[in-house]
């Protein structure tokens, strides 16, 4: 095999431009499932009030409401409104309702007057503020009319947008089904991760690694396994994974050893080339392809370079496979350096900890004037699997940048906290 010396690395950039390209299209099943199970899926759906919110006047705090036509008059109190209470009255001239937080501001009161700013003596009341209209009322379809979108579909469901399917009286939504990926590791040296390896051999510690970033990204793993670095075998798993998945994610055996069967075993079951190769360190040998409908990524052994792109790149296909909207690539976000990093012609992307010890990250009523640190994580190449402990962001270099302490840098938050 001739190493292809002198072709130009494909660009990090265009290799999303050539993804999303291909994958545009994309248009997953549905399916119906309950709220409590919709955490980080993705909406096929539109959502929208089902009624005016609030469908009435009530109050924002505890206290009376009243007409502010009536100035500082004393008043006859006549009803009182808990949260809950159905509102029924009509306030006349020189009445009063007591009301508590929630609770229906009756027709013909205009605001609230809170508890702390009234006298009461029996059914009579004193103000000791001037009342102003809407005062303290939260009014009639402030929140929105009914039909008010207010999830489209297409969006990443989080924590808070659960809360808004819940408040739209939901108990099922329709979401996209999730990609279903088949996770192939490969290696004659590479042994269960819970076995204790000989010297020349290494645990399988990608596999597991692997499927859990798939899960944080929106996939379902619907199987994985390992294959020896035999052309048949790897062609028997490959050709099993392609009838069943939409991505078929394979670790090891696309770069130039003479054991990297996996492109030709790609070729010779009809898959077709997106690319192979990037200019990314670490991540340089990774491949890309497709077969109908089935992704196909052929991840570079060495756990650093799996990780990274697997989050690169990985991420974006499932998510997009997952019916997502999201852009790529993610806005990244800046922090200072802690310590010394450099880079030769390609980008690279290292394992770092956003350190918590900075002031103004910390103090809640203090603005955060300074960026926060950034620590890359002691690293001694793309197999050093040790370097993703404590890892929680991936600090991104320029091609041929040498930066020194306190440097502001650009790092993608990864998800764990
Ligand atoms: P390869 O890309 O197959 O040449 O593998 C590159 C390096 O990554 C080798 O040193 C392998 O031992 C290591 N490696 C490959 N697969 C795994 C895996 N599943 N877990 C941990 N290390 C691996
Ligand atoms: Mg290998």
């Amino acid at each position: 095999m001739q190493p292809r010396q002198g072709k130009p690395l494909l660009p990090y950039a265009e290799a999303l431009q050539m993804l999303e390209a291909r994958l545009a299209p994309s248009n997953p099943k549905q399916e119906n499932i309950a709220l409590s199970q919709a955490h980080n899926r993705i909406l096929a759906q539109d959502v929208a009030l089902d009624r005016d919110e609030p469908p009435v006047a009530r109050s924002a705090m505890d206290g009376y409401a009243l007409r502010s036509a009536d100035g500082m008059e004393k008043r006859r109190v006549v009803a009182t409104y808990f949260a809950g209470t159905a509102g029924n009255q009509v306030l006349a001239a020189g009445q009063a309702a007591q009301v508590m937080t929630g609770g229906t501001v009756p027709d013909g009161a205009d605001c609230v007057v809170p508890v702390e700013r009234i006298r009461r003596e029996g059914d009579w009341l004193w103000i000791e503020e001037e009342p102003k209209p809407g005062r303290h009322v939260r009014q009639a379809g402030e929140m929105g009319r009914k039909g008010r979108v207010l999830l489209r579909s297409g969006h990443c469901l989080g924590t808070g947008d659960l809360g808004v399917l819940a408040g739209c009286g939901l108990s099922q939504v329709e979401v996209f089904r999730q990609p279903r990926v088949v996770v192939l590791s490969t290696g004659d040296e590479v042994v269960p991760h819970t076995t204790l390896p000989a010297a020349y051999q290494v645990r399988d510690s990608n596999r597991l690694l692997s499927c859990m970033q798939l899960q944080g990204f929106g996939a379902q793993v619907i199987h994985h396994q390992h294959v020896p670095d035999q052309p048949e075998l790897l062609e028997e798993a490959v050709g099993q994974a392609l009838a069943q998945a939409d991505l078929v994610l394979t670790i090891g055996g696309v770069s130039m050893g003479d054991k990297d069967f996996l492109p030709q075993v790609f070729r010779q079951l009809g898959v077709e080339t997106l690319f192979h190769k990037l200019a990314i360190q670490p991540g340089k040998p990774v491949w890309v392809g497709f077969h109908q409908q089935c992704w196909v990524m052929g991840l570079p052994g060495n756990p650093l370079s799996s990780f990274v792109v697997l989050e690169l790149l990985g991420r974006l296909v499932v998510h997009r496979l997952a019916g997502g909207k999201q852009r790529f690539p993610r806005p990244m976000c800046l922090a200072s350096l802690q310590g010394r990093v450099r880079s030769k012609a390609r980008p690279r992307f290292l394992p770092a900890r956003l350190l918590d010890s900075n002031p103004g990250w910390t103090a809640v009523d203090s603005v955060a004037t300074e960026l926060p640190s950034l620590q890359p994580c002691t690293e001694s190449g793309s197999g050093d699997w040790t370097s993703l402990a404590n890892a929680n962001a991936l600090l991104f270099l320029a091609p041929h940048q040498d930066l020194q302490a306190g440097a502001a840098v650009r790092y993608l938050p990864l998800s764990q906290p």
